[in-house]
């Protein structure tokens, strides 16, 4: 059994909430302690029944709200050591953080997450699977490009949480200097809605059944054009559903 729900995702803030039958933990806290503790409330999720806060990386709509969750609802941090020594001054007085090598596996009762580097341009950044009696969740965001791991990897899953970033047209158009459009789309950046769509297409090759739309950004894409390109997913057996950057992603549910 594994429920996952998107309490914000989107370049303004990503968090979620991973529950098997033996462990929950929260990958990342992007949005204010208060406003991911209220979002997981609609859900009926005390935070404090998290075994874990696991952050991907140093980027703030990652890390921000973690200082609190740590102090308020003693969350216990983990995360890379490269993204320690970058968020260490941000996070601010916390008792003790674990630490773990990015590409180590970490076990936590019948629950195992397999962290995997990713060429984002943050500091040792991760991104997750989590996998409890058979059933396998990927958490997949600021992943850089699609590179050859995240494809193979793809398949493999039941359900994932998938970045689709930005619209290309949109992005290119849009309002931001070139430096920043050339980051976005370049090899440390984030996927497109193509990107995403054709890493879920490797997916439903396989047995990838759930897709959620993930980390979308506010300038450079619209839910819309992020569904549309999915559209096509449909046809191949995938539920896609979308996180929207305002409110809580639908609930993700693998097994009984
Ligand atoms: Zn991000
Ligand atoms: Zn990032």
């Amino acid at each position: 059994m594994l429920r996952a729900v998107a309490l914000a995702s989107g370049s303004n803030g990503n968090s979620v909430w991973v529950e098997t039958a033996d462990f929950a933990f929260l990958v990342d806290a992007g949005l204010s302690g208060r406003a991911l503790a209220a979002r997981a409330a609609e859900h009926g999720i005390d935070l404090g029944r998290a075994g874990a806060l696991l952050v991907t990386h140093d980027h703030s709509d990652h890390v921000c709200g973690a200082g609190v969750l740590h102090r308020r609802h003693g969350l216990p941090l983990l995360m890379t050591r490269g993204t320690l020594r970058a968020v260490r001054a941000r996070i601010g007085k916390v008792a003790g953080v674990g630490t773990f090598g990015a590409g180590e596996t970490l076990r936590f009762g019948r629950t195992t997450v397999w962290t995997v580097p990713t060429p984002h341009d943050g500091v040792e950044g991760v991104c997750v699977v989590v996998e409890a009696d058979g059933a396998r969740l990927g958490v997949l965001t600021d992943l850089g490009h699609p590179f050859p791991e995240l494809v193979d990897l793809m398949p493999t899953l039941d359900a994932a949480f998938l970045e689709a970033n930005y619209d290309p047209d949109l992005l290119a158009r849009g309002p931001y200097p070139p430096e920043l459009k050339a980051r976005i789309a370049g090899p440390g950046g984030h996927l497109s809605n193509p990107e995403c769509v054709r890493l879920a297409g490797e997916g439903a090759g396989g047995r990838l059944r759930t897709l959620v739309l993930s980390h979308l950004s506010g300038e450079n894409n619209r839910p819309e054009l992020a569904l549309a390109a999915a559209r096509s997913l449909g046809t191949r057996g995938l539920r896609v559903e979308l996180a929207p950057r305002d409110a809580t992603s639908p609930l993700v549910r693998i097994g009984e």
